[in-house]
């Protein structure tokens, strides 16, 4: 079967509303009669779920090398891929990731600064051809973003515990993505009303989707 056109990802740092919106995207998209499979990266997977927790452990600030956790995102992925992204495509589904390749782009590549080419070499290595159609950015500021998820009172993980000009470097990634990858990556304000900012998403996902079954 072919399975282009149904795998979509969005991306943005914490609190630019990737769960908001993804939500609002599956319940318009399965009442449109889509069968709809939604992943969180890292994770989906047992053995990617447990990658999560050794990426996110707060023990291990200061300890990770960039280059293991570059290769640990990648590891969880190669697996999640294998055992639910393809499955879901061949069996016709529509793919919904909360974050996917091009949050190693920005967070591993620009903010960690190891650079475009390595962690493009690594993504090829790891998703082959099953890779998003369209990913979109909701592209916020950093502060607004970490005004919104200051309100979930949730320990920070160890990604969140990164300061400010890491997160503005990521987000400097994402948009450097999308002025330098127009076909695959477009970012969108996400500074508006859940609602402006899903009218947006849903014309550009429904630009690129293949029709229902
Ligand atoms: P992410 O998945 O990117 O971390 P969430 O969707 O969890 O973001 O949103 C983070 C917080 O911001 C949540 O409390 C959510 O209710 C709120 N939120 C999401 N979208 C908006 C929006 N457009 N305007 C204001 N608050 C929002």
């Amino acid at each position: 079967m072919n399975t282009a056109k149904r795998f979509f990802s969005l991306e943005g740092i914490d609190g630019s509303g990737k769960s908001t919106q993804i939500d609002m995207l599956i319940s318009a998209l399965e009442s449109e009669g889509y069968s709809v499979v939604k992943l969180r990266e890292p994770g989906g997977a047992k053995i990617s779920e447990r990658i999560r927790e050794i990426l996110l452990d707060a023990s291990f600030k200061g300890v990770m090398a960039d280059k293991t956790e570059l290769l640990l995102y990648n590891a969880a992925r190669a697996q999640v891929i294998h055992e639910i992204i393809q499955p879901a495509l061949d069996a016709g589904k529509v793919v919904i990731a909360d974050r996917f390749a091009w949050s190693t782009y920005a967070y591993q590549g620009y903010a960690r600064g190891l650079g475009a080419d390595m962690v493009q070499r690594l993504t090829e290595l790891t998703c082959g051809s099953c890779f998003p159609e369209l990913t979109v950015v909701l592209d916020i500021d950093v502060a607004r973003g970490r005004a919104r998820t200051a309100k979930r009172g949730e320990a920070p993980d160890r990604l969140e515990q990164e300061k400010a000009e890491f997160f503005e470097r990521v987000r400097q990634g994402y948009l450097a993505a999308a002025r330098e990858f127009p076909d695959c990556v477009a970012a969108i304000d996400a500074d508006r009303s859940a609602q402006d900012v899903f009218a947006d998403l849903y014309k550009l996902v429904k630009g690129r989707l293949c029709p229902a079954p």
